[in-house]
């Protein structure tokens, strides 16, 4: 069946009658999560939102003030998910949300319009589409779209869009021998009964269920954006057209104008001022590294230097990382010395190092570890990430007492 939304693609609201209205369960995402909730599954004889199709995501918007959560297709019938339930046979009124509709009918067009140009001027079919939130894309039937060829592309259409085109919308049934006469582009469609053709008047006519702009006049401008290597040696054109076009470019706006602040300069010595930047944090974390690699032989050799020389040691350095716990391990170079070595910071994730006579550390660092709570493994060098460096007083304690027993039992 060709819906109302269809016919009437401008169309804000539509009153109608509820066929059937019945408890279901639609899977929504919540915080990125996928949940069952309740809803009535709802059937009307027409409808002004559009089911999801085509590459086209659905409408939402509310009927008598019950919000539409989904509107997906089945057969050749539109399913509404609302909010509550709706009096079966009742009359109701259908109100679309536009800006979200509108939008949707820009990028759709847009694509369109990309579909043919790149074809015509370079022979690229489209393969597929998808209509995401920010920025959309189509497939290309190539291995590479050159800058020179994509900025041809951008020309084109906005030369069209410059032209106002008008965009017209055309039913046949299946078995009409002038469809046979149309060129339609094979593109995948979830088409049921009468089959609908969406020409740009001496640019394009292909087969579509969406819903479109009436003039080209309406997309206001298509920016293409970069390409990417797609799956089987196809590429993936990036696009905005339309309202899109304008938020994207004021968000890049937004960016720059805290850029400006963030650096102390204009826009044109961002990506200058970025990479020195990034440069001189390299050569600091360098220059940390090695003052941290001097600072550990200073702290075995101040350890070694005792006399008499303890076998223990217990070591922490809140800046440190397991790099610099090893080289302290290395530098004393003493396996009967038992060292229990941690960095990080006291509520953080942090490092641990357990290093000693093999049996010893065998049954020390299991609950040292577990003290500190965290995981690891090793026999003679145990390594662990933990996450309570807070607790190492008493996990000292602990291997203060454990020796002491030891040896007092030796
Ligand atoms: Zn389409």
């Amino acid at each position: 069946m060709v819906f109302y939304c269809q016919r009437h693609c401008y169309k804000k609201q539509y009153t109608t009658r509820v066929v059937s209205c019945k408890l279901a369960k639609l899977e929504v995402l919540v915080d990125g999560k996928k949940k069952k909730h309740d809803c009535y599954e709802t059937i009307f004889e027409d409808t002004v939102l559009f089911p999801e199709g085509g590459g086209q995501p659905d409408d939402r918007g509310t009927v008598d003030g019950v919000n539409v959560l989904r509107v997906l297709r089945r057969g050749s019938e539109a399913v509404h998910y609302l909010e509550g339930p709706v009096k079966e046979r009742a009359t109701v009124t259908q109100y679309l949300d536009w800006t979200r509709r509108h939008d949707h009918m820009q990028q759709h067009s847009a694509q369109h319009l990309i579909t043919a140009v790149t074809e015509t001027l370079f022979g690229y079919a489209t393969t597929s589409w998808y209509l995401a939130e920010m920025v959309s894309h189509i497939e290309l039937n190539t291995e590479k779209v050159t800058q020179e060829e994509m900025l041809k592309i951008e020309e084109t259409v906005n030369h069209h869009i410059r032209e106002a085109l008008p965009v017209s919308i055309v039913e046949y049934e299946a078995s009409d021998p002038e469809l046979k006469e149309i060129r339609t582009r094979g593109l995948p469609d979830d088409v049921c009964g009468p089959v609908r053709v969406v020409s740009i008047e001496g640019v394009d006519t292909n087969l579509c269920c969406g819903t479109h702009v009436s003039s080209l006049a309406h997309l206001q401008a298509i920016k293409l954006l970069h390409t990417e290597r797609g799956k089987a040696k196809k590429t993936l054109l990036f696009f905005v057209a339309g309202d899109r076009l304008l938020r994207y470019f004021g968000s890049c706006v937004e960016r720059e104008r805290r850029f400006n602040t963030l650096l102390h300069s204009n826009p044109a010595d961002h990506i200058r001022l970025v990479e020195k930047n990034q440069n001189s944090l390299k050569s600091a974390q360098k220059s940390l590294r090695d003052a941290l690699k001097d600072l550990a032989t200073f702290e075995a050799y101040k350890f070694l230097s005792q006399d008499p020389k303890p076998n223990l040691f217990f070591h922490h350095r809140r800046d440190g990382d397991l790099d610099y716990l090893g080289v302290i391990i290395n530098e004393i170079n003493d396996e009967s010395v038992v060292k229990v070595l941690t960095a990080g910071e006291d509520k953080g994730p942090g490092s641990l190092l357990i290093h000693g006579p093999p049996p010893l550390v065998a049954q020390l660092a299991p609950r040292v570890c577990e003290i500190l709570e965290g995981r690891g493994g090793g026999k003679t060098r145990f390594t662990g990430k933990v996450t309570r460096l807070g607790k190492r007083g008493e996990a000292e304690k602990y291997v203060r007492s454990f020796l002491e027993n030891r040896e007092a039992e030796g």
